[in-house]
């Protein structure tokens, strides 16, 4: 199957927004996708092509719905692009198939339970979305329901019926999320069933998830992502790392495996607890994670003349910063390693780099959003005197 038969076979595909597929085969997806990433860093270095994925649906491990009505019926589905009308999506072809079975059952027990679900124009009702993450390889499954208020009628009868038809589930929240946003998860997260997380295992590591941790959404070709960059950053045993914008610390931990000493740094307070306890459930004890803003911690390394062998960074889509890359500068790693899921912001960064001291030595693609527009990229740079 390719993009012009989930055309065919997806009923949403127009309304939906998350695929953006046209007529285009999956083959002229992933040379769509190179040409993207050239367009931002061909002027650096020749670009190889995207590693694409031998079968590339259902790989979305984390699957979000939002709870509406339509009519009187109780649905969930997602927001038609641009809008906030909810389309019902029943079955979708690149998030896990389990996944969305568990959301149809809620949806049936939301309606048997007769709970509220909440109006956004009103700002009334309970259930607002559910989140579900799984565990790829260790095939843990954790819901998150995120209500508009802390309480929720029945909850012990709901949590004992979803996993009675249910079984494989392996724990499940409660986030309460009181705010009129569009953020969906709130900040309190309570476990009304398990113990609050999931675990998955990449690279022959075993990593701990909480609700909002960041994760990458397609395991398989994060690991694929991960073996590269570990190839890019080719480290011998005595480099010191720094792993900047490390989420739950994965990049930094398969790097530790190499390295003499790595330093994971992350705003998200949760994802660091989760990476202190990964680290500690590897036993990799050359590790330590930091929680605060990147640029100022390298900023402070530079100032108490500490430097780094490496530095990767995976910053979100709005990439890093110009004083981000002067403070990379300023503990003079030889080697850059950056994972970007943006070519555009990737492409203005690598400039920054370049006036800063940085050569473009190569740059590959690595498919992780299939049928979408989403391009991921990883480029490795030097340190312009290293020869
Ligand atoms: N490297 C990780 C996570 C990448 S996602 C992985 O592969 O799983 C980007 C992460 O950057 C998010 O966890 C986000 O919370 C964090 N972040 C955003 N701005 C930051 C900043 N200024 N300093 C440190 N971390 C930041």
């Amino acid at each position: 199957m390719g993009n012009a038969e989930i055309n065919k076979s997806c009923p949403y595909v127009k309304k939906c927004g998350a695929c953006h597929i046209g007529e285009r085969t999956y083959e002229e997806e992933l040379a769509q996708k190179k040409q993207q990433v050239e367009a931002y860093v061909k002027k650096y270095c020749p670009v190889a092509d995207m590693a694409g994925m031998y079968y590339p649906y259902h790989y979305r491990n984390k699957v979000h719905a939002v709870f509406g009505r339509i009519k009187d019926e109780v649905v969930a589905g997602t927001y038609e692009e641009g809008t906030h009308r909810i389309i019902p999506i029943k079955s979708c072809l690149i998030e896990d198939a389990q996944a969305s079975k568990i959301i149809e059952t809620v949806t049936d027990l939301i309606k048997s339970f007769k709970i509220w679900v909440y109006n956004e124009d009103t700002c009334r009702g309970l259930m607002r979305h559910i989140l579900i993450r799984k565990g790829m390889s260790t095939k843990q499954i954790m819901v998150v329901l995120v209500t508009a208020g802390p309480e929720f009628p029945h909850k012990k009868n709901f949590v004992a019926k979803l996993r009675e038809i249910h079984p494989e589930i392996t724990t499940i929240v409660q986030n309460i999320n009181d705010q009129n946003t569009t953020m969906v998860l709130g900040e309190k997260n309570k476990a009304l069933y398990g113990n609050g997380y999931i675990e998955d295992v990449l690279c022959g590591l075993r990593f701990r998830i909480s609700p909002s941790s960041f994760y990458q959404i397609n395991s398989a070709q994060a690991q694929v992502l991960y073996k590269k960059a570990m190839q890019a950053a080719a480290l011998t045993g005595t480099e010191t790392v720094i792993d900047a914008y490390c989420g739950i610390g994965t990049i930094g931990m398969i790097m530790a495996t190499k390295a003499k000493r790595v330093t994971g740094i992350e705003l998200n307070n949760d994802a660091v607890r989760d990476a202190k306890e990964n680290a500690k459930r590897n036993n990799i004890d050359n590790i330590r994670f930091v929680v605060g803003d990147a640029t100022e911690y390298m900023t402070s390394m530079s100032e108490n003349a500490e430097h780094a062998d490496v530095l990767v960074l995976d910053p979100p889509r709005s990439g890093s910063t110009e004083s981000f890359v002067k403070a990379a500068a300023s503990i003079a790693p030889k080697k850059i390693v950056y994972i970007s899921c943006n070519p555009e912001t990737l492409g203005r960064d690598l400039e920054w780099f370049h006036k800063a001291g940085y050569r473009t030595v190569k740059a590959e693609g690595v498919d992780m959003f299939a049928f979408t527009n989403h391009t991921e990229a990883i480029v490795t740079m030097q340190r312009k005197d290293r020869r």
